[in-house]
């Protein structure tokens, strides 16, 4: 039975005497010592129970011991389960929150043990509780770090100082692929680098550990199962005893930066792909900032503008801005902030003070504050255009001047023609004889315009011979001297190894000539003239800045001089047919129109070099062939031998009849039997009607119903040895293939004059020539 004292503490009978024991209980503050009857009731209460739950003894025995219990442990029925564990067991642990008297919790970490007498009846429960509320406050605290690290998203581990893993968290064993404490135990730290990354992490990372106990930097880890590459931040760092400030342990926090350097390089190759443009550009590329004053600029604007990318940096728009230009320009540049962009063409200054034309588009705010401009150079676009209408031109010109010079050539065939067959009618006294020489005096001059026109228009004949230009211009050295006169000085420098073109000599030599001439007219006293013969390989870069050339190897023929050279706008017309700048009956304006035509039929290319005052350059490029060179005979050096009288058969063909006649005139006049027909049908007739020889035919080529062709394929087939000569104002496809006549193939000329087909004729049929004996 327990007995209750006055002053409140309760002690088993057994032990009242024992005051020892009872002073020992009473003495301790820091437990809670009570006694509990069997139902629960507080019995005995000590000096330590009052002072953790702020009950007197007075108050609080008699109690039933749930008093001190949370309202939801009681209504839970925690104080009956545990006395009834301490009954069912023995004893009973527990730490749960109690509540004192003023109704603050505390942590109570209880006992309960039994009581029994001296026969073993049950007395009650002696409990005894301690207030751990800061021992749990701790726990707590260290709860919430582990499960900060726990449910970290970084790597985070610990490691003996050998290096070998003890903990790592959800994170990192997710990072590189370990799944479970004893995979952690079985590494060590360098397992989870990447091969080239071991060295860092001993020779970098751990001995900077050891000096100062903290190392951070980025490195690389392999997954262990994937093996797959992981950029990481480590941060490690030294955990140290609090007390000693022993090294405990290394504890890292690794942060996965893959995708972070993935983008990074991503975003690294994506400005370079950025710069490789802007640097390659071939438009210039400016970047201003909201004052007009340049950022940056490309390879292309420096070269346009003429200043270094540094030297730019230190200039705005107004630098480059004519001055004439820069009110005008501030205007712009405040409609163009306003607008977002702008396009138009602008003039702009060049480091050396010259002009050049751009074509600007422009773009406000390409980054905050920053405006980009690009600029393209239109003067050169410009230029190209300009050889492009150029080249059109003479085009249309050509084919105009062509259907000209054909019509011309028939009717300037009569009147010469005719013109001669009267003056060897008329006697020398005769007062018409003067007038009819006027009349054949201006028909020559017009042959000889007709002439250059056909040669323009690349409508000439061309008989193409392998020639080296070289020998050409030896040839015609004396002649050139003679030409220009003793007061102008001609060097010629000729390429010993220049090589072969595919020409018709006789117009190279008209090329030559005209271009001396030329020369000629523009040196005055003391000046140079220079002809000069090279080997050239025109290229890529060349034939895209020259409207025309074609890439490849010609033998180049150049003519200089150091006269009074050209103007833009003079050279911009130079090879218009009658386009000159000398005075009335000086020039012609027909010279360079020739060359032009003859270098364009020769599939060769002409360029110009001129400023005024410094002279001018003319260099002809002729297609280089390999071939070796044919006897050379120039036409202009060529004696002339006299016609002989003849009294061979000649089958004449011509639709035209003023011509028609006319050629049978001067046939007959130097002593040839003309058969006469006005076209194929009517030669064909007269050929088989014919029983005598025919020694010629002479037949137009453009002719109605049947071509001059036609007509001497047909009457060649029956009169084999009969000889064919062609006669037209124009080439044309008929007779020649490209310009060139096929191998054996004679041809005059239109207009002609009576001495120079007499000539032709007699030169056909020779000395020597076989008769033609008649169809059997
Ligand atoms: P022309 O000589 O009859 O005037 P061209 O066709 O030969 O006709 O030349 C046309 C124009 O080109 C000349 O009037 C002259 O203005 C210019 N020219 C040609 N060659 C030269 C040169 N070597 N130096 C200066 N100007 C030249
Ligand atoms: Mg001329």
């Amino acid at each position: 039975m327990l007995t209750h004292k006055s002053d409140g503490a309760i002690m088993p009978e057994r032990v009242e005497t024992s005051n020892c024991y009872r002073w020992l209980i009473e003495s301790i503050t820091d437990y809670a010592i009570l006694m509990l009857d069997p139902t629960g009731r507080i019995a005995s209460w000590n000096r330590g129970a009052e002072q953790i739950l702020g009950y007197t003894a007075g108050e609080i025995i008699g109690q039933h011991c749930s008093c001190f219990y949370t309202a939801e442990d009681v209504a839970r029925g925690v104080p009956e389960h545990m006395l009834h564990e301490a009954l069912t067991k023995g004893s009973a642990t527990d730490e749960r929150w109690h509540v004192r008297k003023d109704g603050t919790r505390f942590w109570s970490m209880c006992d309960i043990t039994l009581v029994f007498d001296d026969v073993g009846e049950l007395q009650g429960f002696a409990k005894v509780m301690r207030d751990a509320t800061k021992r749990k406050q701790i726990e707590e605290e260290q709860q919430k770090f582990i499960a900060l690290v726990e449910n970290s998203s970084d790597f985070t581990g610990m490691a003996t100082l050998q290096g070998k893993p003890f903990y790592i968290n959800q994170a990192g064993q997710k990072l590189v692929g370990l799944e479970s404490q004893a995979e952690i135990h079985a590494t060590t730290i360098f397992d989870y680098c990447a091969p080239e990354a071991r060295e860092q992490l001993r020779d970098i990372c751990l001995p900077a550990l050891g000096k100062n106990g903290y190392w951070e930097g980025e490195s690389l880890f392999r997954h262990f199962k994937t093996g797959a590459f992981i950029n990481v931040y480590i941060k490690a760092f030294i955990v140290k005893d609090s007390q000693s400030g022993e090294p405990l342990c290394i504890a890292t926090i690794t942060h996965d930066i893959t995708e972070r350097k993935r983008m990074h390089d991503a975003l690294k190759k994506s400005e370079q792909r950025l710069k490789a443009l802007f640097d390659n550009a071939l438009d210039a590329i400016l970047l201003v900032d909201d004052e007009a004053r340049y950022v940056d600029a490309n390879p292309a604007a420096c070269e346009l503008l003429g200043y270094s990318r540094e030297e730019l940096q230190q200039l705005s728009i107004w630098d480059v801005t004519p001055p004439s230009n820069s009110n005008q320009g501030i205007d712009l540049w405040r409609d163009f902030l306003a607008a977002g962009k702008m396009s138009g063409e602008h003039t702009l200054r060049r480091k050396d003070g010259t002009l050049i034309g751009v074509e600007c588009n422009s773009v406000a705010n390409v980054l905050p504050g920053l405006h980009m401009t690009i600029n393209r150079d239109t003067d050169e676009r410009k230029r190209v255009e300009q050889q492009l209408r150029q080249a059109q031109k003479m085009e249309a010109v050509g084919r105009l001047a062509g259907g000209v010079a054909h019509d011309f050539n028939n009717l300037l065939t009569a009147i010469t023609g005719y013109s001669d067959l009267m003056l060897r009618r008329l006697g020398e006294e005769d007062s018409l004889r003067s007038n009819v020489e006027e009349i054949r005096k201006a028909a020559s001059r017009a042959t000889a315009l007709t002439r250059q026109l056909l040669a323009f228009s690349r409508k000439q004949m061309q008989q193409l011979k392998i020639l080296n230009l070289n020998s050409i211009v030896s040839e015609l050295d004396k002649m050139l001297q003679r030409l220009i006169g003793e007061d102008i000085q001609l060097t010629t420098t000729l390429d010993p190894q220049l090589g072969q073109t595919k020409a018709d000599a006789g117009q190279i030599e008209q090329v030559i000539m005209n271009l001396v001439v030329n020369a000629r007219d523009a040196v005055s006293m003391g000046g140079k003239i220079t002809i000069e013969t090279a080997n050239v390989y025109l290229n890529n870069e060349y034939v895209q800045s020259h409207l025309g050339a074609r890439a490849g190897r010609y033998v180049m023929l150049a003519v200089s001089d150091t006269g009074a050279g050209m103007d833009d706008e003079t050279k911009s017309h130079i090879f218009e047919p009658f386009f000159t700048t000398k005075e009335a009956g000086k020039g012609t304006g027909l010279g360079l129109a020739t060359v032009y035509g003859i270098v364009k039929q020769s599939n060769g290319y002409i360029s110009v070099e001129s400023e005024v005052g410094q002279g001018t350059a003319f260099k002809v490029y002729l297609p280089r062939v390999d071939e070796a060179a044919e006897p050379l005979t120039l036409s202009s050096l060529a004696p002339e031998k006299p016609a002989r009288r003849r009294t061979e058969t000649v089958l004449l063909a011509e639709d035209e009849e003023v011509v028609r006649n006319l050629t049978r005139q001067v046939l007959e006049m130097n002593g040839y039997k003309v058969l006469e027909a006005a076209n194929g049908g009517a030669a064909l007739m007269l050929c088989e009607e014919h029983k005598g020889p025919i020694h010629l035919l002479i037949t137009d080529v453009v002719m109605p119903e049947m071509s001059g062709r036609k007509l001497a394929e047909r009457l060649s087939a029956v009169r084999p040895n009969m000889r064919v000569l062609y006669m037209s104002g124009y080439t044309d496809e008929a007779i020649i293939r490209h310009g060139v006549l096929d191998e054996g193939t004679e041809f005059i000329q239109k207009p002609f004059t009576p001495e120079s087909l007499a000539h032709k004729i007699n030169e056909l049929l020779g000395a020597s020539h076989r008769e033609s004996p008649a169809p059997k």
